[in-house]
């Protein structure tokens, strides 16, 4: 929609108020709204001004004016304010210069996006990502100077079978990793996720399939017809918004934390992804499973630059509690077209059209737009350097003996090494001016900062479970 097709959508459509929605740095969305006579044709050009001095990882606040730019492709009819509302994702610029602002992470995706084409590489680079997700019934955490605890439930735990329960326990509890997919009433949460999808699809986006996953206790995924970076990164939040309140309506709980439950699968965000040049595939081609040299150099790109792409695309301390071995979670550094124990996998694909490749290693704790644009630039990178990726690992890694293992390179154990990894290798991401090295730096002391030292600090329950008596 052009700005005046938008405000003639409202109107036909009875709005009353205008809600603008931006994402902060960690990946969190943030909202402002207003009357929508407020909104003009000059609003998409002209912006509007807040003060953005307390938006995480932004502006300091003697320099905190910003400005919003409305993007008006982006309209929808929001689904859960009450009143008629219409809902816009905005660009942020700079209130004095108006340069795209530098720590924008949507100006950063677009950025990518130009980037690949003034390569020559390609025109566009297309992302299909699947969020996984839990819904539980009551989360409850807490963490003082003496205490720290947390307490899950779920009418679907398994650890609840032995319970007394109002009305009489039912049982039809999904057992731990067996929760992909038995009808119900073991899956007892299809109408929720039928609603998330319908949901998804009233705003325009097109949701292939859904279904419960494999953990206990409510673990889900609905999958998105894949699309550009920029577009796909706006229906990542889309999806995590949906989920959230559609959950809350049904009375429930919806967490994208990667790793919530002990012991059984976490919650990752794989992304399939591919370039396209003058409307053809780059990645399909004659080489292992279809692909073509260009996507060999691409795997090659994020194989190489895995390590540091792992501190933007699995950006939590809890990230790396989902990345171990034995939980469908790939910590291998390799690529395969036969298993999902790779880090990459070559889906089957139907056509060369449908050629593309899966990282598997994200989680949905990641901004999208910082992630797409990282995995992106790696693949970049690869291709510029003609990175081989060596060769694919079609046995099943987690059956390997060590000694075959030990050669192939392994994503960090934790945040720390994540970081560390960033701070030596991110010349990559700079080109193009897509990551400056200020974001860069931002991020790793935001990162070291408010989540690694802080985690340094405080016992945990494991460890009075372990040390109490000493
Ligand atoms: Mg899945």
């Amino acid at each position: 929609m052009s700005p005046a097709e938008v405000l003639e959508f409202a109107k036909k459509n009875g709005v009353k108020l205008v809600d603008f929605k931006f994402v902060d740095l960690l990946g969190q969305w943030q909202h402002t709204t207003m009357p929508i006579h407020k909104l003009k044709v000059e609003t998409f050009s002209e912006g509007f001004n807040f003060d953005g001095s307390s938006i995480r990882g932004w502006k300091a606040i003697n320099e905190s004016d910003m400005t919003c730019i409305p993007d008006a492709a982006t309209a929808v009819l929001d689904p859960f304010i009450k009143e008629p509302t219409l809902s816009l994702i905005v660009d942020i610029a700079d209130a004095v210069t108006h340069q795209p602002y530098v720590r924008d992470p949507r100006q950063i995706a677009k950025k990518a996006e130009q980037y690949l084409k003034q390569t020559g590489i390609g025109d566009i680079s297309y992302f299909g990502p699947e969020p996984e997700f839990f819904i539980f019934d009551s989360v409850r955490f807490c963490e003082g100077p003496n205490t720290s605890f947390y307490k899950i439930d779920s009418k679907e735990g398994r650890w609840n079978t032995g319970n007394e329960e109002e009305g009489g326990n039912l049982g039809y509890k999904p057992d731990y990793k067996r929760g992909y997919f038995p009808v119900p009433p073991i899956d007892s949460q299809v109408d929720i996720r039928a609603e998330m999808a319908l949901t998804l699809e009233k705003l325009g986006i097109t949701v292939e399939v859904f279904h419960h996953e494999v953990a206990t206790a409510g673990q889900a995924e609905l999958s998105m017809v894949f699309g550009p970076l920029v577009t796909m990164a706006d229906h990542t939040m889309w999806y995590k918004h949906v989920v959230k309140n559609v959950a809350r309506k049904w009375g429930k709980t919806a967490t994208f934390m990667p790793k919530p439950i002990f012991g059984d699968n976490g919650s990752g965000m794989h992304c399939h992804q591919s370039i396209w040049k003058s409307d053809k595939n780059l990645f399909a081609g004659d080489k292992y499973a279809g692909l073509s040299e260009t996507a060999l150099y691409y795997i090659g790109g994020l194989i190489k630059h895995a390590p540091a792409i792992l501190a933007i695309t699995n950006p939590g301390l809890n990230s790396y509690r989902r990345l171990v071995p034995g939980f469908e979670a790939p910590v291998n550094l390799a690529y395969s077209s036969r298993n999902r124990s790779a880090a990459i996998r070559v889906p089957v694909a139907s056509s060369p059209m449908a050629k593309r490749l899966e990282f598997r290693c994200p989680d949905p704790m990641a901004n999208p737009y910082l992630a797409f644009a990282a995995m992106l630039l790696a693949g970049i990178d690869g291709v510029q350097n003609k990175l081989k990726p060596g060769d694919p690992m079609d046995k099943d890694i987690y059956e390997l003996p060590p000694e075959e293992l030990r050669d192939i390179p392994k994503a960090p154990g934790s945040l720390e090494e994540a970081l560390e990894a960033l701070k030596k290798d991110h010349a990559f991401l700079l080109k193009g001016d897509v990551f400056t090295k200020e974001v860069v730096e931002t991020w790793i002391w935001w990162k070291e900062e408010n989540e690694l030292k802080p985690s340094r600090l405080r016992p945990t329950a494991f460890e009075f479970a372990q040390y109490f008596d000493s």
